[in-house]
């Protein structure tokens, strides 16, 4: 099963388009894609009825253009660094002994197609596959991890380098990765079971057709188990929260010269089985003035 997010609307993806979820639930489900993971459960056994018997007639062609993040309004947003043995390799430090977790803030959120600003700094980009959580989560044993799971969809962790390791420490990732804009979601979520192997996905991103990024999934340090598993074993995971899994290496930062992304670059991120986000740029209307660092 898969869903989308258009115009603000749930749809659910059938026969070549999609169906308007609230419209052909007769109002059982609400429009706001964010309230679905709530009732998950009901959802996906509906889902599986209509999708057969849907009519031709309710079927609604799919704009990209329109589509925005599956996952809208998250309670929580987590993130994992490092995850990749490669991507540590490049960032010189060695693979993590336990997950290295941090957090985008969900103001960053935005669509697979969106126009983001840049902000003045050093933007760069990080191809991500992102869990979605559909059933509360707390303590779970890592072989239940992947039943607490909606769906996967592709999350760009855009970051602005020179904010998130500016002193003082502990770094700071939190601000650095949640620019508006800066945690792009999209185009669709797919549950779990469509894929041959939803632990071993191509995932890479491009700029301007040049390949940037290109992994397996299967190259995780932890793995999504693990990740959902040690979450919960401290937080509590809600309905429709977000987990960006890490991003193998080939960031813009570490390159020689540096890669970072411009006002004209266009930033395609794909993964396997999912789809593909297309993500243009354009300089911040009024770029703040920067602040003067502080030693107090
Ligand atoms: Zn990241």
């Amino acid at each position: 099963m898969r869903i989308i997010n258009t115009d603000g609307r749930l749809g659910l993806l059938a026969g070549g388009g999609y169906l308007d979820v609230e419209t052909a639930s007769d109002g059982t489900f609400d429009a706001d894609p964010q309230a679905v993971y709530e009732r998950w459960d009901s959802f996906r056994e509906w889902a599986r009825d209509i999708v057969a018997t849907a009519r031709i007639d309710e079927i609604r062609p799919v704009i990209n253009e329109r589509l925005q993040a599956p996952v809208p309004r998250p309670r929580q947003v987590f993130a994992i660094g490092v995850n990749y043995r490669d991507h540590a390799a490049e960032a010189g430090i060695d693979p993590p002994a336990e997950p290295m977790v941090f957090t985008k803030f969900p103001s960053a959120i935005t669509g697979p197609y969106a126009t983001i600003a840049l902000p003045r700094g050093s933007v760069d980009f990080e191809a991500e596959l992102v869990a979605v959580i559909g059933r509360a989560a707390y303590q779970v044993p890592e072989s239940a991890a992947w039943s607490h799971v909606a769906g996967l969809t592709i999350g760009q962790d855009l970051s602005e380098r020179e904010t998130q390791l500016r002193p003082p420490a502990p770094q700071q990732y939190n601000l650095g990765k949640s620019y508006p804009g800066f945690a792009p979601l999209g185009p669709c979520l797919v549950t779990p079971d469509e894929f041959a192997d939803p632990d071993d996905l191509a995932i890479g991103c491009s700029l301007n057709g040049e390949q940037m990024q290109k992994a397996r999934t299967s190259e995780f340090v932890f793995t999504m188990g693990q990740l959902v598993s040690s979450l919960s074993h401290v937080v509590a995971l809600f309905p429709g929260d977000v987990i960006f899994t890490g991003t193998p290496s080939g960031i813009g930062w570490t390159r020689n010269p540096k890669r970072l992304i411009g006002p004209d670059d266009e930033l395609t991120t794909v993964i396997e089985g999912i789809g593909q986000m297309r993500h243009r740029f354009i300089p911040a209307a009024s770029p703040h003035p920067q602040k003067g660092h502080s030693n107090v």
